[in-house]
């Protein structure tokens, strides 16, 4: 039997997983990464702590498996940005992570400068401190400058091609196009480094690694690093990772992870689609591992509307406890909670929006808020699916799903029948792991195919059930909760 091992470096911690050819998953190891917050609104992580973590953790799961896997896939947190230096292999400072607010006036800057149209154009993205730009451009100004070290001897990338240049132990630099993509200084469009960015942000381009397919060959990890030379033969980033991982690799189909806040991605196949209400353009991967396209988006608060009826508002112990509270309703009763506790994302997109709870009554109970704040998921979802097919004009067949709250069966039958498709559900729910598994495996022929590949995953179904009314029409009703919530948002008059 063949095996891939499976790196994915998350934001909280560095996981490892060594994947059977018949999908089952043999060994498993995890390490922790500790969080920096120097300043206000900085995040930061310890590079050399993520390659030591997730050495460690490959070496745990190897352990378990006892195997020597025939590749290794490795999928990572995005935009998060290291500048190190070639000749010591130290980086200059730590790693900016995607979470970082510090370059936010930069950004505003940009804006006003008039470049979010030819940024949003070159890279489907808009001018944010999330993305690796901004981030790369502080570090060279604030750090390689005091470091005194030669441009020539510096390298920069996302944490995909540090992992790829400390395990080929300098051998090879080299990222993918998803990653890549994510970086807000990639053409997405002619899929290589923009020159025009790169002097925007005074990157010279020789700090960036090359780009090679997510599918195919990053060099050869050294054996005293996993115990055997083992090459690198997948790449992709976290989102990218899940979306090939639930196999969906051709238009019309997507995938919603259900975690504190929801990420949906839709594929949207060989022509770029157009963005905007909140959405992304971004690059995925076809069913080679080539890129393809696909519209990204962001739900802020998803499972954290639970989280906090739990903690904030004490209306539940645990939150899988939700299901059945949700269940002891026949409907919402015309109780409707916009979760907008951090603002409205994706279509609506009103940062200044806030929480808002509509239709209590006297016979309003903790169980209507609890299956509103579920109902919202499953709502919120659906609207952002709109919109990503009224701008790509791509079908919806199936709705792929995985993250903590998919584990609540009336919130997975719930949006099958508000969306009027099938929602499936790994067994597997490690679809990110699985997807750089699937990337590498792939390229060395574990699975002569990604449909073979695919094959070995198994699924729990949830059809739409006939005549859905409660769902559909609950839609509506959500729909005038957001007006109502925008509507308070842009009506600063205080009566004064
Ligand atoms: P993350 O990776 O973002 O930390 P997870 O994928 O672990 O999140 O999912 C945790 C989130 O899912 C929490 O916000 C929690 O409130 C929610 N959650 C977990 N179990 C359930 C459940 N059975 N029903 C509804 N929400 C749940």
């Amino acid at each position: 039997m063949r095996h891939v091992l499976a790196l994915d470096q998350g934001t909280t911690s560095s996981r490892a997983l060594v994947v059977a050819a018949d999908g089952r998953v043999v060994g498993r190891g995890s390490r922790e990464l500790q969080q920096h917050f120097p300043q206000p609104g900085w995040v930061e992580h310890d590079a050399q702590e993520i390659f030591r973590g997730t050495v460690e953790a490959a070496r745990d799961a190897l352990r378990e498996a006892g195997v020597t896997p025939d590749a290794i896939g490795i999928t990572n947190q995005r935009e998060t940005i290291v500048l190190w230096d070639r000749t010591t292999g130290r980086p200059l400072d730590r790693a900016l992570v995607w979470q970082d607010r510090r370059t936010t006036a930069r950004c505003a800057e940009l804006r006003a400068a008039g470049h979010a149209e030819a940024i949003s154009r070159a890279t489907g993205l808009v001018p944010d401190p999330y993305f690796s730009a901004t981030k790369l451009e502080w570090l060279l100004q604030q750090k390689a400058r005091a470091a005194k070290v030669p441009l020539e001897r510096l390298a920069a990338g996302t944490i995909d091609s540090w992992l790829v240049w400390k395990l080929t132990n300098g051998a090879v630099h080299a990222t993918d196009p998803t990653n890549a993509s994510r970086t807000m200084l990639f053409d997405i469009d002619r899929m290589a480094w923009s020159d025009e960015l790169l002097a925007l942000f005074g990157v010279p381009r020789d700090l960036m690694p090359e780009v090679r397919p997510s599918s195919g060959a990053f060099g050869v990890a050294g054996a005293e690093h996993l115990g055997a030379a083992i090459p690198i033969l997948g790449v992709a980033g976290d989102q990218q990772a899940a979306l090939f991982g639930q196999g969906c690799w051709a238009a019309g189909e997507s995938k919603n992870t259900y975690g504190t806040g929801a990420f949906l991605l839709l594929n949207t196949g060989p022509v770029r689609p157009a963005g905007g209400q909140g959405i992304l353009t971004t690059v995925a991967c076809d069913a080679t591992g080539a890129p393809a396209y696909a519209l990204e988006a962001s739900i802020f608060v998803a499972g954290a509307a639970v989280q906090w009826l739990r903690d904030g508002l004490r209306l539940l112990e645990k939150a899988p406890e939700s299901e059945a509270m949700a269940r002891a309703l026949a409907s919402n009763e015309g109780v409707y909670f916009v979760p907008a506790l951090t603002g409205l994302g994706a279509p609506a997109w009103e940062p200044e929006a806030r929480g808002t709870i509509v239709g209590l009554t006297r016979g309003t109970t903790r169980e209507h808020l609890v299956r509103a704040a579920l109902e919202a998921m499953a709502y919120g979802t659906a609207d952002v699916l709109e919109a990503m097919r009224g701008a790509s004009g791509a079908p919806l067949d199936v709705l792929r799903v995985d993250g903590g709250a998919t584990f609540n069966d009336w919130l997975m039958q719930f949006q099958a029948d508000v969306l009027g498709v099938p929602v499936e559900r790994p067994d597997v729910i490690e679809t990110t792991a699985m997807g750089a598994a699937g990337l590498a495996g792939i390229a060395a022929g574990v699975w002569p195919d990604a449909a073979t590949f695919f094959a070995s995953r198994t699924y729990q179904r949830f059809s739409p059930t006939p005549g859905a009314n409660v769902a559909r029409q609950g839609l509506g009703g959500w729909r005038r909760a957001v007006r109502a919530a925008v509507s308070w948002a842009r009506d600063t008059d205080r009566g004064t």
